[in-house]
């Protein structure tokens, strides 16, 4: 037994990790999600239809190439439970491992396989800190891997907090997210069909906000891509 593997395994004892959709123990070969949840999860096939719910959520708010995201987002769900592990303990590489997955399909998909460059929706600094990662940049590895595609990691960046949208109507909410992303490496973008990424579509003031950010600096096209939509 070689030492790295010695190792591994001896690590493994104390750091055995569960599947993060269903808390199964993982076994050899698996990473950070299991065999099981890869065959149960409500994938979208969002990619195969222009028309997809995710892409009619961005009609007429912001001139998108193309929408999809991989799965569907329910309360109570293995997604849920996955995305959570994602965001709050610690786990990044799930994304990654997503990513992977995720982009060998779109390597396969028009528009999003004629993307030029990935560009990641970014956290503010604050929660960056606080995280110690962004989530949606591990995603943006996992499908630069998959698509053989460079990652313009500080794109688009957060100029500061968002402010509670609670107490906001819609156009406020609109502006206020406006105001919260500006482009920062224009010359990785510009003339370029960037694939935004990003890891929940909820409302898509996000998704709106960036790509409108992405193409007010030059940018000729936006994709985008996210993990998961809620329902
Ligand atoms: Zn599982």
């Amino acid at each position: 037994m070689g030492i790295k593997r010695y190792f591994n395994d001896f690590t493994a004892l104390f750091f055995a990790q569960a599947c993060a959709g269903c808390d199964a123990p993982l076994v050899d070969g698996e990473k950070h999600i299991c065999t099981s949840c890869w065959y149960h999860l409500p994938e979208t096939h969002a990619h195969e239809d222009q028309h997809n719910s995710s892409a009619r959520q961005l009609w007429g708010r912001v001139r998108i190439e193309a929408v999809a995201s991989y799965w569907y987002f329910r309360e109570a769900s293995r997604v849920k439970r996955i995305i959570h592990h994602l965001k709050y303990r610690n786990r990044p590489e799930i994304g990654t491992v997503i990513g992977q997955r995720y982009g060998a399909i779109l390597a396969d998909a028009a528009p999003f396989n004629q993307a030029d460059v990935i560009v990641p929706v970014p956290l503010h600094p604050k929660k960056l800190r606080k995280r110690g990662y962004n989530q949606s940049m591990f995603f943006a590895k996992g499908l630069a891997h998959s698509m053989r595609l460079p990652v313009v990691e500080h794109g688009i960046i957060r100029r500061r907090a968002t402010q509670s949208q609670t107490r906001k109507n819609r156009y406020e909410r609109y502006e206020n997210m406006l105001e919260t992303f500006e482009a920062n490496d224009i010359g990785g973008i510009a003339a370029q069909h960037v694939l935004l990424v990003d890891d929940v579509l909820t409302t898509g003031a996000t998704l709106e906000a960036c790509a409108g950010t992405l193409l007010e600096n030059g940018a000729a096209k936006v994709s985008a891509v996210t993990i998961a939509k809620a329902l």
